[in-house]
């Protein structure tokens, strides 16, 4: 094992003692639910996208629901999640694409989930790994500034980030991994004031290091 095999390692472990019961904040109960929901809520609050599920999963159960609306029709039911236009237009066509070609199933395969209209990777990743229990680790702007932080990763976009973590963290761990990382975003490693001085990583991560050079 290398020094920085090592020092993942040892992040991972503080990681997984901090947030043992970390996992999906966004409610859901089917592959159905986990899609819409995470389509929902890009640049959202996952409290917002639970309050208008809980109205929306109430009236729309499966994806032939919502492959019969015009996007017109979804769009006061989303409103609230922001971006309703093009997430009410992403939604029905990636419904239809569900009943046309999956037989009204949401796909449990990474290429078929990636290749729903308006489904990117970290969409396709969360419903692989939060519906089908996929190995994946998902990018979002909390998993890209902790992990860049710690330096688990090195890299300017969510694409490289993805792949460093690929790397850096064993394949079982990725989902359970991102989710660690999200929680300590939002408890801890803030965008604008990380609590350094209350973080149990400082001695590992190297954002801290940099910063507190003599
Ligand atoms: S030491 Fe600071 S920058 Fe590093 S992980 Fe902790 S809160 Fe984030």
């Amino acid at each position: 094992m290398t020094q920085k095999d090592e020092r993942n390692e040892k992040i991972l472990q503080e990681l997984r003692r901090l947030y043992p019961d970390a996992g999906p904040e966004l409610h859901f109960t089917n592959p159905f639910e986990t899609l819409i929901a995470t389509m929902l809520s890009a640049q959202c609050t996952d409290k917002r996208v639970n309050q208008v599920t809980e109205r929306l999963f109430a009236r729309y159960t499966c994806a032939a629901d919502l492959a019969r609306l015009e996007p017109e029709e979804l769009e006061p039911e989303i409103r609230e999640c922001g971006l309703y236009h093009n997430k009410a237009r992403n939604i029905v066509a990636a419904c239809r694409v569900i009943c046309e070609t999956h037989g009204g199933e949401v796909p449990d395969s990474w290429e078929a989930l990636y290749a729903l209209p308006g489904v990117g990777r970290k969409t396709a990743n969360v419903v692989y790994a939060n519906a089908f229990h996929g190995d994946a680790i998902a990018v979002d702007t909390h998993v890209f500034r902790v992990s860049n932080r710690l330096g688990l990763a090195h890299a300017k976009d969510v694409d490289h980030t993805e792949q460093q973590l690929q790397q850096a963290i064993p394949k079982s761990e990725w989902s359970r991994a991102h989710h660690y990382l999200i929680f300590h975003g939002r408890r801890v490693c803030a965008a604008r004031s990380p609590k350094c001085g209350a973080c149990t990583l400082r001695d590992l991560c190297e954002y801290y290091r940099q910063q507190n050079r003599t």
